[in-house]
């Protein structure tokens, strides 16, 4: 089947429809997309600057209170406290203030005085830890880098010097912060940790990991990381990136200046955009009853510009059989394109059934006398002898026409025969069929006449004929031979019936008819 104008209206109206859909959506899609990648940016990275503004307060705070407690140890280490008093001192700047998770006090010599817990046991040894050297030697506030301790625990050791008033080194008081344990930073930080996937983790200086969600990747160097490289540049910002486990993230990365360190807050992608997701569904659902109107209305609308071209091709292909004038008129051809074909069809059938009619008549009549010629008879008298149809057939031949050639010539010969074809016109009437079958010999058909009303008719004309002069000056004679349906019901055998008769008639002294 060849595809219609109207499936092809339609398709071509419907890509256009589910383009612009799909185009729209798509750019709205993009569009928010950025929106949502924007925003998550900025908002990881106001995030990262909050805590680390927050970690930053943190330490500050931590420095502070040991250097209160570096103030109020003073005299006891001057004067030499009593262990409880030392250990009083040490347990509240563990447990009130719920920053450190384990305190020390130590002389210039480096000697630890008191620890909380006491279960540490270390009073009497030498404070031996990388944090706890490197603060001896310096003797100035000190927040060490991550270290290893003898204990395999990752810790930053934090301490404050202890000076008399003349400027005399007395010791240190300090505290380690366990970093792969509960302490007061991963409270601060892992509360933040959400279900979908964002995390925060946090590096020093040198681009090791000090807190993270997952404990065991504190103290990984990630230093290759593009955004702890920008950190340990001292920038802040914000950035997608790829994490270590080739998960698309959006980054906000910021720089704790007192400490060199840098936090990074990261959330994945694909959550972010969970949202443009959900949009994009609803999206197709609120255009879906658009959708169907415009489809509808586009089928409306394709019928209607489809019709009249539909219509005239469907006329055009049966006007072959029949005559479709009035039903081209009546095509409603409502735009330029239909109404120039309906025109240039209605104009070039017209002339095409004119054409053919002319045809028709034509090969029907015989071109000299004008009556139906042979073929078109036999045609009839079958369909009639099919349909019972009733009718008579008077066989009509001039007699002696061999004469009126040989003495007038053939052209007369011709006239006569129009003459007789016109007599034979007058005589059978208008219910008759004359025709020519063939040389000088007529036949006319009577239908609803049976073989008496036809000799009666028969006679008329040979009467006619005979009382009137003929085109060649004299008067022409006939002899005819008559038949009916009801006597046979093959039209050869009725011809033959109707011939005997005639050949009687000429046999018994011409001029006359003969019914049998
Ligand atoms: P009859 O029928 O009385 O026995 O004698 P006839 O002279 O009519 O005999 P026949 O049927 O043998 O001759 C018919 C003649 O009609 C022969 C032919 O020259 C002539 N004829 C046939 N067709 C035409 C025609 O179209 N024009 C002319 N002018 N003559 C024709
Ligand atoms: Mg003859
Ligand atoms: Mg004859």
């Amino acid at each position: 089947m060849k595809l219609s104008l109207k499936h092809l209206i339609l398709a071509v109206a419907m890509l256009a429809v589910a383009l612009t859909l799909f185009g729209s959506i798509y750019s709205g899609y993009r569009t928010n997309e950025q929106n949502l990648i924007e925003n998550g940016l900025e908002t990881n990275r106001v995030y990262a600057q909050k805590l680390a503004s927050t970690t930053d307060l943190f330490f500050r705070t931590a420095l502070q209170t040991l250097e209160q407690s570096a103030k109020a140890l003073t005299p006891w280490m001057e004067a030499g406290a009593s262990e409880q008093q030392l250990l009083a001192e040490a347990e509240r700047l563990r447990l009130q203030t719920n920053t450190l998770n384990s305190v020390v006090i130590v002389s210039a010599d480096g000697t630890i005085v008191q620890n909380s817990p006491q279960n540490l046991e270390l009073i009497g040894k030498k404070l031996d830890s990388q944090g706890g050297k490197q603060a001896l030697l310096e003797r100035k506030p000190l927040i060490s880098e991550p270290y290893m301790a003898i204990t395999g625990r990752l810790i930053i050791f934090i301490s404050y010097p202890i000076f008399d008033e003349q400027g005399q080194y007395l010791g240190l008081v300090g505290g380690s912060l366990y970093l792969r344990e509960d302490n007061f930073l991963n409270e601060l930080l892992g509360e933040h940790f959400y279900h979908d996937g964002s995390y925060v983790y946090v590096v020093d200086a040198k681009g090791h990991i000090i807190y993270h969600q997952d404990l065991l990747r504190v103290n990984d160097d990630v230093s290759s990381n593009q955004v702890v490289q920008k950190l340990m540049n001292g920038q802040s910002g914000a950035e997608r990136v790829s994490n270590t486990e080739h998960v698309d993230m959006l980054a906000g990365y910021a720089y704790v200046p007192t400490l060199g360190w840098g936090i990074v807050s990261q959330r994945p992608t694909a959550m972010a955009l969970e949202a443009n997701r959900k949009m994009i569904d609803q999206m197709l659902l609120n255009a879906l009853p658009i959708l169907l109107v415009s489809i509808a209305v586009i089928f409306f609308i394709s019928n209607l510009i489809a019709r009249p071209l539909q219509r005239l091709a469907v006329l055009t292909e049966s006007s072959t059989k029949s005559n479709e004038h009035d039903r081209f008129n009546k095509v409603k051809a409502w735009y330029y394109e239909a109404t120039q074909l309906k025109r240039a069809l209605t104009f070039s059938l017209g002339f095409l059934h004119d054409k053919v009619d002319h045809i028709t008549q034509e090969s029907n009549t015989d071109p000299l006398t004008k009556l139906t010629n042979r073929r078109t008879m036999d045609r009839l008298i079958n369909q009639w002898l099919l349909e019972r149809q009733m009718f008579a057939l008077v066989v009509v031949d001039i007699d002696h026409f061999k004469q009126v050639n040989d003495t007038y010539g053939h052209a007369v010969g011709d006239k006569v025969l129009v003459y007789l074809a016109e007599r034979m016109k007058a005589a059978a009437g208008e219910q008759a069929l004359c025709c020519r079958y063939g040389g000088e010999e007529f036949v006319i058909l009577l239908p609803n006449h049976n073989r008496s009303k036809a000799f009666q008719i028969a006679e008329r004309l040979r009467m006619l004929v005979c009382e009137t002069d003929s085109p060649s000056g004299d008067i022409i004679t006939i002899s005819a031979g008559i038949a009916d349906s009801s006597e046979r019901g093959q039209a050869d055998k009725l011809f033959q019936l109707a011939d005997q008769r005639l050949y009687k008639a000429k046999h018994d002294g011409r001029n006359r008819s003969n019914a049998g």
